[in-house]
């Protein structure tokens, strides 16, 4: 029985995964090693309640009881050591998440499910450097977690059944919808999305089509909410490079080579909403894309 949840890593995918699991009444603990960062989690939190509130979907009670069920901390073996589930959100870095596993299977109990939000690496890989790769397992959330149903629940090759089991029930408490897939590069959800982005943004380069053309065309013509190089600087630039190269890795096979235009505008530090441009450009502070800009 799932009650005690810790979420390490308090940046934009931690404070979602924290708050949907406190306003669903579980115990949690946000470990983060920035405390700016716990703090801006926090704010945002409470900011993402009062707007539930506006919309009159949760009262005042429920915002008091949901923050009060969120304690923050900034050590893991502390944070964890009474955890029935830790959900890792930290940085997307393979060397980090192995280093961080290593230290959540030492301090958490041994009943304890360990699992992680990455976007894109192996479960199999994080768990072989525990000692209960049976009980480590993937629950990728959406972004942004408090709106987004879809939770794909990541088996590693040594995931049990049960586990499986639990992890599914948990999110369906969460009024997630899981989804079980196996453990191979990319996943479901990106193995399809990305190359889709990678595509859109290989049109761009040669010239085929501007940046609002093809947005137009995948929204008005396939009905995507997003077009994919909007959804790219949503992302962020640099976390679709790092997974379009997940997938060249993983698979060898050079369709999913990432475009040169991707990798010159991260190396140039131009990786979409979060660094005020990508695709567009967000440097007026606006939610909304302002300028389209012509790459060809
Ligand atoms: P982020 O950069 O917003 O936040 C990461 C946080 O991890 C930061 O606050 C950082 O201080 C913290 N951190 C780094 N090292 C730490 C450590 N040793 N201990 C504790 N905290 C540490 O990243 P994000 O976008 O929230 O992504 C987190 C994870 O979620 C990644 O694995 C990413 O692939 C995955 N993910 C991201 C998205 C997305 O749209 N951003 C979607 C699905 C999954």
């Amino acid at each position: 029985m799932i009650k005690k949840v810790s979420v390490i890593g308090a940046g934009t995918m931690g404070n979602g995964i924290a708050h949907v699991f406190a306003q669903n009444e579980y115990d949690v603990t946000l470990i983060d090693i920035s405390q700016e960062a716990l703090d801006k989690a926090v704010a945002t939190i409470t900011k993402n309640l009062d707007r539930l509130i506006t919309k009159e979907k949760i009262s005042e009670e429920t915002k008091l009881a949901t923050l009060d069920r969120i304690a923050t901390m900034t050590t893991i073996p502390e944070g964890v050591k009474d955890a029935d589930l830790v959900v890792e959100a930290a940085t997307e870095n393979l060397d980090l998440k192995l280093k961080i596993f290593k230290q959540i299977d030492e301090a958490a109990p041994a009943k304890a499910i360990l699992a992680s939000n990455t976007s894109s690496i192996s479960i199999t890989q994080i768990a072989s450097v525990t000692s209960r790769p049976e009980h480590v397992i993937g629950m990728h959330f959406m972004n942004p977690v408090p709106i987004m149903k879809l939770v794909e629940i990541i088996r590693g090759y040594s995931t049990s059944d049960k586990v499986t089991q639990t992890i599914m029930e948990t999110s369906k408490s969460l009024s997630k919808v899981p989804v079980e897939v196996n453990d191979y590069p990319g996943f479901i959800a990106n193995r399809i999305l990305i190359p889709m982005i990678n595509e859109a943004i290989y049109s761009l380069h040669e010239g085929v089509a501007g940046v609002s053309e093809i947005d137009t065309v995948m929204k008005l013509g396939m009905a995507h909410p997003m077009g994919p190089l909007q959804l790219a600087d949503f992302i962020g630039l640099d976390v679709v490079l790092a997974i379009c190269n997940v997938l060249h890795d993983g698979f060898g096979n050079p369709k999913y080579a990432p475009c040169p235009l991707l990798v010159n505008m991260v190396m140039a530090g131009k990786k979409g909403r979060k660094s005020g441009e990508g695709f567009y450009d967000y440097s007026t502070g606006s939610k909304d894309w302002i300028v389209a800009k012509t790459f060809c």
